[in-house]
């Protein structure tokens, strides 16, 4: 499943509690996708895959560059295709404790669903984040029958 299912990461924010699985699986798994903020494929790149933690999976950052993951970047409110599914991503920045995590919108035909990286409400964050979220969905939500 992991090899052939899985077509690519929806990478939230890089807590260790969110990616010890991507880092950890990377030996066995097949050629993926990992996307994510830019902020956030930084983290991953410097934190992580950097030949002193775990060896460079990546397409980018320290040489030499394994490749297994390619990296690709996402720009806020602006959909992606992802590849190998008829899907497409759009994340929106959160704000987790001082650091930013996302918050993607998964979208296929009519279909949809909106999945939050950790976060905490605006009044507590001291951002806009989950306003600017609720206002950039809020013609999703068309009648069912
Ligand atoms: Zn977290």
């Amino acid at each position: 499943m992991l090899k052939h299912d899985i077509k690519g990461y929806l990478i939230s924010h890089t807590h260790l509690d969110h990616v010890q699985g991507l880092v950890v699986a990377s030996p066995d798994a097949s050629n993926k996708t990992i996307y994510s903020l830019p902020s956030v494929s930084a983290e991953i790149e410097q934190n992580y895959f950097n030949w002193k933690v775990w060896p460079n999976m990546l397409n980018r950052g320290q040489q030499p560059q394994l490749k297994k993951y390619h990296m690709e970047d996402l720009k806020p409110g602006e959909a992606k295709d992802l590849a190998g599914t008829n899907m497409t991503v759009t994340a929106f920045p959160l704000n987790h404790a001082g650091s930013e995590s996302t918050a993607f919108l998964i979208e296929s035909g009519d279909d949809a669903i909106l999945c939050f990286g950790d976060t905490g409400p605006d009044e507590v964050q001291k951002t806009a984040n989950m306003q600017d979220i609720w206002k950039a969905i809020a013609d999703k939500g068309g009648s069912r029958s």
